[in-house]
């Protein structure tokens, strides 16, 4: 490999669980890397360990990749030259280097069982130490013996002779180099008693087989680094190099799991209405800077930015209100035709158009649209923000009920005098509307202030949202004005709860 060798690069993923931000960023920097450079993206499905794997799991993650545009050059789906790319269908492979080990000697079957082991290291906790590893009893064992027992039918691992007195030196783009002895490493297993070889083992036989340049990962790996590195070596393998990207946390700076508010999976987001740029955008800044305070991007600004020396060591924090407002930056930038169009199943979902929307339906859904898309952060809140505009029944905020409608005994009054003043407004428009209110809250004595807020709180249910007159021109005259003195009726008879 030269610095002229074209990059090929990997995402390899078990498929055991839903995929989540964690994840999602680590292919994100992957194939960020692979796109900047021009290289190659490959999909490896790692899915050796047949208790955990699930179909559902693998049909989760690529619809996730494919969601977020990281579309893979070789793989599940595309193929390629470097195939087969699921693990369970390389299992040949593995077994040819597995024997080839063996035949050299740097490589010995084990018949410790699961007892014999937990004895071994419960012995050599009682001697204070406190990582215990496996004593090599079966180093030395003799091949034919070995043989015969596995002709027998014994179950048995195989294990990796670990030289006692090598130094194994990780050079990580991210850290530096990172130092390891290998009498910490232990005889560690490469083959399971149920034939399948373990994770160390087989990815380094395919990130050969596959060409790999570079191989990028999770940190939480880095301490497997120095197992595979002895494995290339044993192997006569050429190394990649190695990119071991931060872990990603919680705001209490603990490990993303799934309970942290916000955290999800992908397509869960998806569900929400999220833009998959913003996503995408999002995820990027997680452990990668550009250098600049600059912190909107759109997909092909970041990959012409991204670059793995800009990564950070340090942790990265998921902050689920970050992911919004990159999410409403995302919105306010997509023009109003592409947002209706995303945003129409949302709409419908809350049955606030038929499907397909008539002509007038969606005439009043591109006004709201216009007038809503700064203030949402996703393709959900959007259609939600617009039930007072597009319906005439719309959920009243309780708290905004309490604090914007029951706390001044004028509000009643109020709502009907600028109500009544509403009405006459021959020529429904910004200011028109704006003089009117004012010149009859004040001439009626009222707070203009406290008007305002009870006025946006009748006609829209939300003590929050655009600026009022913009509202009111948006709804229209009749249905402000009935609103209104619904709404002052309602307070005056004490109809209205607040919480
Ligand atoms: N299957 C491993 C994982 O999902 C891959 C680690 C690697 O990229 O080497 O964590």
């Amino acid at each position: 490999m030269t610095p002229d060798t074209p990059v090929r690069v990997r995402f390899a993923p078990s498929p055991t669980g839903y995929w989540h931000p964690g994840n999602a960023r680590t292919a994100l920097f992957t194939w960020l890397f692979a796109r900047h450079t021009g290289g190659t993206f490959v999909l490896r499905i790692e899915d050796t360990d047949q208790a955990r794997n699930t179909p559902e799991a693998i049909e989760n993650l690529l619809e996730s990749m494919r969601w977020l545009g990281m579309d893979w050059d070789e793989g599940p789906e595309v193929g390629g030259d470097y195939g087969p790319y699921f693990q369970s269908e390389r299992l040949d492979i593995y077994r040819q280097a597995m024997d080839q080990l063996l035949a050299e000697g740097k490589a010995y079957y084990c018949f410790a069982t699961p007892e014999e082991l937990e004895q071994m290291r419960e012995e050599q906790r009682s001697r204070g130490i406190s990582a215990p590893k496996y004593d090599g009893r079966y180093r030395d064992y003799p091949i034919e013996e070995a043989r015969k027992r596995i002709e027998a039918g014994e179950r048995h691992v195989v294990r990796f002779r670990t030289e006692l007195d090598q130094d194994v030196v990780v050079d990580d783009i991210v850290r530096g180099e990172v130092s390891f002895k290998s009498k910490d490493l232990d005889d560690f297993v490469i083959v399971k008693g149920d034939g399948f070889p373990v994770y160390n083992f087989a990815c380094v036989i395919d990130d050969t087989a596959m060409a790999m340049t570079h191989v990028i990962r999770a940190e939480e790996h880095l301490s497997n680094t120095p197992r595979q590195i002895l494995l290339y070596r044993a192997m006569g393998y050429e190394l990649p190099r190695f990119c071991h990207v931060p872990v990603v946390l919680n705001t209490q700076r603990k490990k993303l799991s799934k309970r942290d508010p916000g955290v999800q999976s992908i397509l869960s987001y998806r569900g929400e209405g999220i833009l998959p740029e913003a996503v995408m955008n999002y995820l990027a800044l997680l452990g990668w800077s550009p250098g600049s305070e600059q912190e909107f991007f759109t997909r092909s600004q970041l990959i012409e930015a991204f670059t793995l020396e800009r990564v950070s060591p340090s942790p990265s924090v998921f902050d689920v209100r970050k992911l919004e407002s990159v999410g409403s930056e995302h919105l306010k930038v997509t023009d109003t035709d592409s947002l209706i169009e995303l945003a129409l199943p949302f709409f419908v979902e809350l049955e606030l158009c038929a499907d397909p929307p008539t002509g007038e339906e969606l005439a009043a859904i591109k006004a709201a649209v216009d007038l809503l898309k700064t203030r949402a952060w996703n393709l959900r809140n959007l259609a939600e923000s617009a039930i007072y505009l597009l319906r005439g029944e719309y959920p009243m905020d309780p708290k905004g009920v309490n604090k914007r409608l029951l706390k001044h005994d004028e509000t009643p009054a109020a709502l009907e005098a600028i109500a009544d003043a509403l009405a006459q407004v021959e020529d429904w428009g910004l200011e028109p509307i704006e003089e009117a209110f004012r010149t009859a809250s004040e001439s009626g004595g009222f707070h203009t202030g406290n008007a305002i807020h009870a006025t946006r709180m009748a006609v829209t249910g939300s003590p929050k949202g655009p600026g009022l007159f913009e509202c009111l021109e948006a709804v229209g005259r009749d249905r402000v004005v009935e609103r209104m003195r619904k709404v002052a009726g309602q307070v005056r008879t004490g109809e209205l709860a607040g919480d």
